[in-house]
């Protein structure tokens, strides 16, 4: 089969630069998809880490003005990934995340930060490397959401594109002002267009203009076209059902594996789970909780968000301590989470114990060594946590929500009794739920059998990107070929 050259654009990309799952996806899936014949180079902004991790960097291209000034397009690998880089610093070469200074608050210019990832896809797109033909682009999120308008206006022959929504929360809204100086015409100010209640909507744009639609679970597919899951965009994404699929997420699972992980003290496999024991109490003395293996351990690792359910964790914490568990948290977010989670480890510190901030190292080991995770979402597009946590051996508790519902195997009667549960749903997300969900997890761990079987059936399960990049290359397959 002849390899299928495509350009996917993602505003972050692990292990280069990371805040959410977004970087997980868009950082393995080019491997999964060379197995598959398809050659992946993905272009991302020029933040400073990225620029520092290139190797053997060629400018391919030159721009006079890209939204104010000069950029150049770099073409580079690093971390075994095909890139183009936007090498232009007056946008990308900030302290702070890629989205938000260190103050917090949203960089004034992300409208154009962002646009100017779309249009250098889009001039790649429209062959603007000599000897680089882009057979179909996939654009990630509402960073990525103008490429397929720019591609419609521009009129001309261009490749199939494929929008992929990670979290309908963030649908990048601006002011609808800037449509000239994002260089889009006039006409485009329209329903029918790039208009969005009363702004301009980059994923709106993409969700109205790509040729496919996925996002990253079947469950979340069906839910974003509901009143109530589809964030005031179920209408246009209703209309779109036809070209709209959930394809779920994966983990890399060379980065991802408790035989050879080196964050983990003690390593394992699903033949012998019990030697996470180790790394259990490797968590207890870090945390300065409890010793020993007779609590079971809870574990957060998260944004600390709304979203997430953390208030429904700390609602619930009272039930969880009375059994005797223990929690560790990590994670960063809302100020008033943090402070509040404070305030209840102030008052147990020998059963709660928090990171704040973000430690890939420290996100493996919990894995390694808590026996439950908890993921009460209030909304979860596929979610990755419980994955690693489900092949590290740690039964998730989760919400019955997206992608959570399609990936965690309730234990219930039925399912204990068929021998195929793999964590704990519950629903609908209040503490209570929460509560007695924590109860009948505490109850099974305390009966070391079944544990063990919940164990093996979680670490068993494929969680890897073979299945899904499978499905992702059959989408550019049938796009291929299709200029627009
Ligand atoms: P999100 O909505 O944040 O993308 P996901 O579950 O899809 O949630 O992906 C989150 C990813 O980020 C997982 O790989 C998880 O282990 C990791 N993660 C989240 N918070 C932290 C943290 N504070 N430190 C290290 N890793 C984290």
């Amino acid at each position: 089969m002849t390899p299928l050259n495509v350009l996917a654009v993602a505003s972050e990309v692990f292990p280069l630069i990371k805040t959410g799952g977004l970087a997980d996806v868009a950082g393995a899936l080019p491997e999964a998809l060379a197995a598959q014949g398809i050659a992946v180079r993905t272009l991302l902004p020029g933040y400073r880490p990225v620029l520092d991790a290139l190797e053997g960097g060629v400018a391919v291209a030159s721009l006079d003005e890209l939204f104010g000034g000069p950029a150049r397009i770099v073409a580079a690998r690093a971390a075994g990934l095909e890139l183009f880089v936007i090498d232009a610093p007056r946008l990308y070469a900030r302290d702070g995340d890629p989205y938000r200074g260190p103050d917090g608050r949203d960089w004034p210019d992300n409208a154009f930060r962002f646009a100017a990832l779309s249009r250098v896809a889009a001039l790649l797109a429209q062959d603007a490397v000599p000897g680089y033909r882009v057979d179909v682009v996939h654009a990630h999120d509402w960073q990525a959401g103008l490429l397929p308008a720019y591609l419609h206006y521009a009129g001309a022959s261009h490749p199939a594109s494929v929008m992929t929504i990670h979290n309908l929360a963030f649908q990048g809204q601006f002011p609808a002002g800037l449509l000239g100086p994002l260089g889009l015409p006039t006409d485009a100010y329209s329903t029918d267009g790039v208009e969005y209640y009363g702004a301009i909507g980059f994923l709106k744009a993409g969700v109205l203009f790509a040729d496919r639609i996925t996002t990253v679970s079947p469950t979340y597919a069906a839910e974003i076209c509901t009143p109530s899951g589809g964030m005031g965009m179920h209408g246009l994404l209703r209309s779109r059902l036809d070209v709209l699929n959930g394809i779920l997420n994966a983990i890399d699972i060379a980065v991802w594996d408790p035989a050879h992980d080196p964050h983990l003290v003690a390593h394992f496999d699903a033949d012998l789970p019990t030697a996470r024991s180790a790394n259990k109490a490797a968590l207890q003395e870090r945390f300065g909780l409890r010793r020993g293996p007779d609590k079971p351990l809870f574990a957060v690792i998260s944004r600390l968000t709304e979203q997430k359910g953390i208030d429904l964790v700390l609602a619930a914490l009272p039930a969880l301590l009375a059994s005797g568990g223990q929690l560790v948290l990590l994670g960063s977010g809302d100020a008033w989470l943090q402070n509040a989670l404070q305030q209840a480890a102030a008052a147990h510190r020998d059963a709660i114990g928090l990171q704040f901030g973000y430690d890939e190292g420290l996100a493996h080991l919990i894995q390694g060594g808590c026996d439950v995770l908890l993921m009460p979402s209030r909304f979860e597009p596929c979610g990755l946590t419980q994955l690693c946590a489900m092949r590290y051996g740690a039964l998730p508790i989760v919400a019955h929500v997206g992608g959570l519902c399609d990936t965690v195997i309730d234990a219930n009667e039925m399912a204990l009794a068929e021998g195929i549960g793999t964590g704990f749903h519950f629903s609908p997300a209040v503490p209570e739920m929460l509560a007695s969900a924590i109860m009948r997890a505490h109850a099974i761990w305390r009966r070391p059998e079944l544990w063990h079987q919940l164990q093996q059936n979680a670490m068993r399960l494929d969680v890897g990107w073979n299945g899904p990049a499978a499905k992702y290359a059959a989408m550019y397959r049938e796009l291929a070929g299709v200029r627009g």
